[in-house]
């Protein structure tokens, strides 16, 4: 079900639950502002998500609450778990789903990392 992006923090959800190490994920990258794994259920050879350490709902909560020095941190990682994962020159895809109508299901900010194969169209036609 997707969630309602305006809804407060939940320090319940499945990457909170990540992030305090009580349930196991596959990390392949960590510093002060963000945690990256690779998602559960890949959609591509390579799907890794990329989470900020802080308790932000979604890409909305994230950019008009978060003090710079996270959302620099967490841009930062994004683009060095891209770089790690040799995914610059063949290229790679960023999501990041928000609420309703982006169908985001998880509501701690998660950007996808997508890649290894080309990725076809933005969307489903
Ligand atoms: P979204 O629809 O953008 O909220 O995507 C949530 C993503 O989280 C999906 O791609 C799921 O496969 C992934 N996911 C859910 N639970 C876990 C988990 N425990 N570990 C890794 N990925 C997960």
């Amino acid at each position: 079900m997707p969630i309602d992006a305006t809804q407060a923090y939940d320090d319940t959800n499945i990457f909170a639950r990540i992030l305090r190490g009580e349930i196991p994920a596959r990390r392949v990258y960590e510093d002060d502002h963000a945690l990256a794994f690779h998602d559960i259920h890949p959609q591509a050879p390579v799907h890794i998500l990329v989470i900020p350490k802080g308790p932000y709902v979604s890409w909305d909560d994230f950019s008009a609450r978060a003090p710079a020095a996270e959302i620099a941190g967490f841009v930062r990682a994004v683009g060095h778990v891209a770089r790690e994962q040799g995914l610059v020159a063949p290229g790679y895809r960023l999501l990041a789903n928000t609420g309703g109508h982006g169908g985001q299901e998880v509501p701690h900010l998660h950007v996808h990392l997508f890649g290894g194969r080309g990725l076809g169209p933005m969307l489903a036609r």
